[in-house]
Order: structure tokens, then C-alpha cells, then sequence
């Protein structure tokens, strides 16, 4: 049994986290860059820890260079998303990568990929929706400018803001001005904590920067005062256990929190992070699931369902993508 047809709705993605790397090499090749120091003798992407995977991953991006390459990447990602069931999928574009947080370039890279989107939607069914994103440890001036960027471009198509990078590098509070220049603007709001700053970044994170998603989130689990604050407070997280057992920040799959989690009541959504970085992808997601916790049918209709519901997205939007999800 596979759960690889069953329709799918993924919140928590990086763009340049699911380049697939025969893409990137392809590229590299193109431009004569010499990344060959990132790949593994089979061609997959190689590194030692979370701390060199956030180098591997900046060499890679080296290879993105304009809204072309964009656009090529946007087209490749979709066809393979869909190609796993997915329906709905949310991306993190960070303005830093994409015109260097100047705002009339990062138009441009929107330009690309909106167009790159709006043929995957033609040609596979799929639909994808923006969260513009700052880069943590490039620190506070520069997730103005993305805020900035992000609030500027508000639409159909960037519809959130969020933060991605090193977690442990300053506190969210240095992050607020951002946040709230992108909530003024009427963006949905992310962040990405307790992945590796426990729980007390989970609490801090919702305090000062007031999201109603958490990245990852699983650091939860250790504190119960705080699973029962999350409920309360209607936060939903985007699990995304592959990733979480691959970077080793959690336990192995029998030890991943997303099912105490979920028993405690907590809105726990599933998505792949940086598939092809983790070795994962949608339908492995659901197969681990089910091969570990015993979850079927039901239980991923649930969380396809708390996952639309806590989309980033219009009602046009929700309601066409629930159609897909009922039949
Ligand atoms: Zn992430």
C-alpha cells in the first residue's frame, strides 16, 4: 500500500530546498560553476550536520542566478510534487536569493515563477502560493527589507510572510519590526521554531512575532504547558518528519512527536521541508507514517484537511482545492 495517488495539500517547502540536484548540476554545468564539492559519488546532495547542510544548500542556491533559472526550477519542483499527489503547495522564496531584498528584482523572480506556476497548474493540476521569507542569520536589516518586499508584492501569489535559516541565531523578538510591517500589509505569518531552540523559541516565537503557523514546532512536546497554549491559541504546525529524523533533530521515525502531538490535540500538518536535501517526499512522508504509527486513509484525509484549512490562501482557492480533496 502506497499513499502515493491520494491527493495532498503541503504547507512547509523552501524553493531552492527541493531543487532535485541533477537540476542544480545541470545548471552548474551550464554556467561553469564548480559545486562538485556538494555532491555524493551517486548524485545526491552531501553534508555532515544541520550547520553544513545550511553551506550545501547556499552553494547550491550559487547556481540560481537570475529569474530564468527560476522559473526552470519552479516547473521541475511542480511536475514533481504532483507527481506525488500534491495538489496545494506553499513555498518559502526568500527576497535575499531572489534580487538581493531590492524590491523591483525581487518583482522580476515573482514574475518567473507565477508564470512558471501558472502553467504547472495548467499542465498538472497543482497549485502553489508564495510565503515570502527572510533568512534568520542574515539577521534583522535584511528581514526588513524581505518584509518589505513580501508587503509590497502582496497578492494572489504572496499571500504569507515567514522565516526560514538558523534558529538559534538571535531572538524572534529582533525580528518583530519585520513581522510587522508583513501583518500590516495583510500577510499570513510563519516562522520557523523549535526545530532546535526548544520550546522556550516556540513560546517566545508566538509572543513576539503573533504567527498562527509554526515551522516545525515538535520541540513542543517538552513542555505540556505549551501544547496546551498552541491548542488554545489555534496554532497550526508544519511537521515535517523526514526532514526532522534525517538532520537528527528529533528521535528516529518511532520516536518523531507528531503522534503524542496529535494525540494532545495539537493542529499538526505534514510536509518535506527540502525533499530532495532529506532523501524524502510526499508519498514517503504518508508511507513512514503509516508503516510507523498505523495511520490510514482517515487519518491522512485529517491532516490534508487541517492543512487546506490553514492554507495561506483565498477562499476561491480553498474551495477549489477542497473539491480535490473530497472526491
Ligand atoms: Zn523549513
Amino acid at each position: 500500500m502506497t499513499y502515493k495517488s491520494m491527493p495532498k495539500v503541503e504547507l512547509h517547502t523552501h524553493i531552492e530546498g527541493c531543487a532535485p540536484p541533477a537540476f542544480i548540476r545541470g545548471l552548474a554545468q551550464e554556467k561553469s560553476i564548480d559545486i562538485s564539492g556538494i555532491f555524493n559519488k551517486d548524485g545526491t546532495y552531501a553534508y555532515r550536520d544541520f550547520a553544513h547542510f545550511l553551506e550545501v544548500y547556499e552553494a547550491a542556491c550559487t547556481t540560481l542566478q537570475g529569474p530564468q533559472d527560476f522559473y526552470r526550477l519552479t516547473k521541475a519542483i511542480l511536475e514533481e510534487s504532483a507527481s506525488h499527489g500534491v495538489v496545494y503547495q506553499e513555498t518559502f522564496i526568500s527576497p535575499d536569493f531572489c534580487g538581493g531584498g531590492d524590491v523591483g528584482a525581487w518583482r522580476e523572480y515573482l514574475h518567473a515563477i507565477e508564470a512558471a506556476a501558472a502553467e504547472a497548474e495548467r499542465d498538472h493540476n497543482i497549485t502553489l502560493k508564495c510565503v515570502a521569507t527572510c533568512v534568520r542569520h542574515f539577521g534583522a536589516e535584511k528581514a526588513k527589507a524581505a518584509a518589505k518586499c513580501a508587503a509590497e508584492t502582496k497578492g494572489d501569489f504572496v499571500t504569507g510572510f515567514g522565516m526560514g535559516g538558523a534558529e538559534t541565531f538571535g531572538k524572534p523578538a529582533d525580528f518583530a519590526y519585520a513581522y510587522d510591517m508583513a501583518r500590516e500589509a495583510g500577510l499570513e505569518l510563519t516562522c520557523h521554531a523549535g526545530e532546535w531552540g526548544g520550546p522556550e523559541m516556540i513560546a517566545d516565537t508566538l509572543r513576539d512575532l503573533k504567527v498562527t503557523r509554526i515551522g516545525h514546532g515538535v520541540d513542543a512536546i517538552k513542555d505540556r504547558e505549551l501544547v496546551a497554549r498552541i491548542i488554545d491559541m489555534d496554532v497550526v504546525l508544519e511537521v515535517c518528519p523526514g526532514s526532522n529524523v534525517f538532520l537528527n533533530a528529533t528521535g528516529d521515525w518511532p520516536d518523531h512527536p507528531i503522534k503524542s502531538l496529535r494525540d494532545a490535540g495539537v493542529k499538526v500538518t505534514v510536509s518535506t521541508d527540502d525533499p530532495p536535501f532529506f532523501g524524502t517526499t510526499m508519498t514517503h512522508e504518508f508511507d513512514m507514517l503509516a508503516e510507523t504509527f498505523g495511520w490510514d486513509e482517515t487519518d491522512f484525509k485529517s491532516l490534508n484537511q487541517t492543512a487546506l484549512d490553514a492554507a495561506f490562501c483565498d477562499d476561491a482557492t480553498r474551495a477549489k482545492i477542497q473539491k480535490r480533496l473530497d472526491t
